[in-house]
């Protein structure tokens, strides 16, 4: 079986290890993509150290690939050699129940195939692409319209579609009030989405450092969190509150800024169960939703509107070397607002 160079943790927490993993000889549909850039995104981080559980060791994480086909299986026909291509967080999907018909793949009911840290349907570990080469499907590689930096476009294929489809789902647009908990690789995402569909936006970080960065953003409003008065005065506010925030969190003082029947999407995924007093909820028959990434056609419209809207991630460009010091900054709420790995200095 061929092989490429990727960084490898042995174990739950271990460093990472340049070594060769296998990629697999191209099955029909398959599309084999030299990467040349993979975001971090936090899920990388709450897997690789065990946060959400059991995880699959030796782990090559990565789920925001951004690269160029090398090779195509014998029945593929949406992507060409050489055409710019992204890989997310599924790998495959029955294709034939109700939501993959529907475009809905992460609902799959005989369960999507995450791109790493699972299980093909043939057994085989899955692995992500902190790595130069990896094999998926057609199915699941969406095309990065040209005037997107390969760069920038990585992190669009999580933390882009994830916090695209809430605001999709929950009509955000002119006249709506949308307010984004977590200035980090999400948040700073779902700030230029709400922004771009017309929607009045404000932050909620857990300090004034960022606020800056998010009236650069679009943001009209920045509010450090770490004061509740000032969380207080925001009650009854907003349409939807999106809560991007990987740590635990008092959810009762978000669902309290929304109006009546508003909607706080939440797509946070710390490893503690959120509390949520009855009356929060009850009062103003506000709703608390969950959102998980979101489908492959989405995806597509999210990265075309991003074309179109001259959108891309803010990122921090990092080597091989420097990816265990970034996932501390990261941790420590220090990225602004993406790293994304050059996977050429994968190198042994
Ligand atoms: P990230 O870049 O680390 O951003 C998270 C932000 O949360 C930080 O920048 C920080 O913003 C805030 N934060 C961190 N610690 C906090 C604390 N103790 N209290 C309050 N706020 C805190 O992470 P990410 O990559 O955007 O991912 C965010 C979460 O979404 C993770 O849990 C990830 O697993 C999850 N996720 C979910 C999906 C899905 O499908 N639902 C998809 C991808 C990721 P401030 O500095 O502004 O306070
Ligand atoms: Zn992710």
């Amino acid at each position: 079986m061929p092989t490429t160079t990727a960084l490898q943790a042995a174990s739950a927490g271990a460093p990472f290890e340049i070594t060769e993993v296998p990629v697999r000889d191209l099955r029909d549909d398959d599309i084999l993509i030299d990467i040349q850039f993979a975001g971090i995104c936090h899920s990388d981080i709450h897997q690789v150290r065990e946060e959400w559980g059991k995880a699959i060791f030796p782990m090559v994480p990565g789920h925001e690939i951004a690269g160029v086909v090398a090779a195509v299986g014998d029945g593929v026909t949406k992507h060409k050699v050489g055409a710019r291509v992204g890989v997310g967080c599924m790998v495959d999907s029955c294709g034939e129940c109700e939501y993959c018909k529907d475009g809905e793949e992460q609902f799959c009911t005989k369960g999507a195939v995450m791109t790493y840290n699972g299980r093909g349907y043939d057994g085989e570990e899955t692995k992500g692409g902190y790595a130069q080469q990896v094999a998926v499907a057609e199915r699941f590689v969406c095309s990065i319209p040209e005037g997107i930096g390969l760069d920038e476009a990585a992190p669009l294929l999580c933390a882009g579609i994830t916090t695209w489809a809430p605001l999709k789902r929950w009509g955000v647009g002119p006249g709506s009030k949308v307010a984004v908990v977590g200035l980090g690789g999400l948040g700073h995402m779902g700030v230029k989405f709400a922004v771009a569909l017309g929607a009045e936006v404000t932050v909620l970080s857990r300090t004034d450092a960022k606020a800056d960065d998010s009236l650069a953003l679009g943001a009209t409003v920045h509010v450090a969190t770490a004061d509740p008065l000032k969380l207080k005065k925001l009650r009854g506010t907003f349409d939807v509150v999106l809560n991007t925030v990987s740590a635990d969190l008092d959810l009762n003082h978000y669902v309290a800024l929304l109006k009546p029947m508003g909607t706080l999407a939440n797509v946070g995924m710390p490893p503690s169960p959120f509390s949520i007093r009855p009356s929060s909820v009850i009062q103003g028959s506000r709703v608390v939703a969950g959102s998980n990434i979101g489908g492959i056609q989405d995806t597509q419209e999210m990265l075309d509107f991003c074309a179109e809207k001259g959108i891309g991630a803010s990122i921090e460009t990092i080597g091989a070397s420097e990816v265990g010091a970034a996932y501390e900054r990261v941790v420590a709420g220090d990225v602004r607002y993406r790293f994304v790995i050059d996977t050429s200095t994968i190198t042994a």
